[in-house]
Formats: structure tokens, C-alpha cells, sequence
């Protein structure tokens, strides 16, 4: 849905409210004019949570906390080798094409479509990585969401299994490398998909949002446990979702 031409001259010349700048900023600003080439991190960015440092962050646990969910041979060169490529990348990239990276990465990320491929790729691949480690705590038996979370979830997709079974529906359709995601749209849960590195804040997405849990369905992230069974590998990440810190930013994004 197309905001119309009040809302999107509103949304430049005054700023928009925490949660819309962040479902409609992507495509209010991939068809801009002139007055939103200039950097417009949204409201949203103000809060830690949504602002991604152009570095990588250290592990919130050891490689092998996620076991038997994700080995710890995989989480080793996920994180190492796979992710650390995208962060120096990413960097090599905002060099070359001048990026001012005082700046959050998220509003970097709303106006990718100005910006190179190599850019695009590893720019997501780097944020994705970094909230996709946030994401995920040690297993925990009836690992499930709570509070405002939960009711928002039952009232959208009619309960929490019902979730799992479209995200992992989204996560096992998604073909060839890409990521699965929960986003809040509108202040609306929804769940969508996208190829390769690319994200829901960026304006290339089908769908925007504000992204609250993403899960890496590229082979790198199950192949050694799981080799070509993406489903099992789907269905176990459940029991290592953090959902304190998905919470937070559903909180942070709804206000
Ligand atoms: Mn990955």
C-alpha cells in the first residue's frame, strides 16, 4: 500500500513517529524527491537497540551455548568467517562510497537502493548477523514468547504455533540462500522473506518493516549438522530463540 502524497511530504518535512518511519520509511524514500536524499534515520534508530555499529559485536555466549540446536563448529565459522567477511566488506564498501559511519547502520540501510551491490550485500549481511546473534540464547524447554509479544501473536497469526508454522513455511519456501523474518508493519506483525543479504529496511525489500526476528536459512548457517534437511535445522532454532530480546524491540517499535 502506497502512502499518499500528504502523508509522504508529512513524513520529510516533519519526521515521522517512531514505528511509521520504519514501515513506510523504505518506500517513502526509495521514490523520494530531493529532500530525502539527505540521511533521515528514523525516530526508532534513537534507541540502542536499533542502532547497529559498523563493526562486528562480541558473541553474547560461547559457540557451542546453542547446542544441539546449532553445533558449535557451525557458530565458529558462521560467526568468523561468513559474518566477518561482511563487516569488512561492508566497511571496504563505506569507504569507497563515502558513508558516513557515525551514523547508525539502520539509516544507511533505508536508503541502500542509492548505493552499490557490494554494498547492498554486505551492509545486510553484516546487520542481519548481528541481530540474528542477538536473537538466540542458550535452549530452554517451552521456549515461547510472553507478555505483549504473545498476545499481539495470538492475535495476529491465532497462537504461537501457528507463527512457527508460517515463518517456517516463509523459512523453507525462501529458495536459495536468503532469511526469514518477523517485522512490524504499521505496528502489525507479519512475516516475510528476502534473498541473499537484503533486509526489511531496506527500500529493495517486497515488504518493509521493522524487523523484530530474522533467521539465516543460507546453507553456511545448518549445512555441517543438517546438511540439505532445512526443515529439521528450522524447527530446532525455536528452542534457542531468545525471546526477551525480540520483546524489546517489538516494545522499542511499537512505541
Ligand atoms: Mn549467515
Amino acid at each position: 500500500m502506497k502512502p499518499d502524497k500528504h502523508s509522504r511530504r508529512q513524513f520529510i518535512s516533519t519526521g515521522a513517529r517512531a514505528s511509521i518511519a520504519l514501515g513506510l520509511g523504505g518506500s517513502l524514500i526509495a521514490g523520494a524527491t530531493q529532500a530525502a536524499d539527505a540521511p533521515q534515520p528514523a525516530a526508532w534508530t534513537e534507541s540502542p537497540l536499533f542502532q547497529t555499529p559498523y563493526h562486528q559485536t562480541p558473541l553474547p555466549y560461547d559457540y557451542g551455548a546453542l547446542e544441539p540446536s546449532i553445533d558449535a563448529m557451525t557458530m565458529e565459522i558462521h560467526y568468523t568467517k561468513h559474518a566477518a567477511a561482511y563487516t569488512k566488506n561492508l566497511n571496504e564498501a563505506a569507504v569507497a562510497e563515502k558513508v558516513d559511519t557515525s551514523k547508525p547502520l539502520e539509516a544507511l540501510l533505508a536508503r541502500i537502493n542509492k548505493y552499490s551491490e557490494k554494498l547492498r550485500n554486505n551492509a545486510g549481511g553484516h546487520y542481519n548477523h548481528e541481530m540474528f546473534w542477538k536473537s538466540m540464547k542458550a535452549p530452554a524447554s517451552d521456549n515461547a514468547p510472553g507478555g505483549s509479544l504473545q498476545a499481539a501473536i495470538d492475535s495476529k497469526f491465532g497462537g504461537f504455533d501457528k507463527l512457527k508454522t508460517v515463518f517456517g513455511d516463509a523459512a523453507k519456501a525462501r529458495f536459495g540462500s536468503g532469511w526469514a523474518w518477523l517485522i512490524l508493519k504499521d505496528k502489525s506483525l507479519l512475516v516475510t522473506s528476502t534473498p541473499n543479504q537484503d533486509n526489511p529496511l531496506m527500500p529493495v525489500a517486497g515488504t518493509t518493516g521493522i524487523p523484530l526476528l530474522g533467521l539465516d536459512v543460507w546453507e553456511h548457517a545448518y549445512y555441517l549438522k543438517y546438511q540439505n534437511k532445512r526443515p529439521d535445522y528450522i524447527g530446532s532454532w525455536w528452542n534457542v530463540v531468545n525471546w526477551d530480546y525480540v520483546q524489546q524491540r517489538f516494545d522499542t517499535a511499537m512505541k
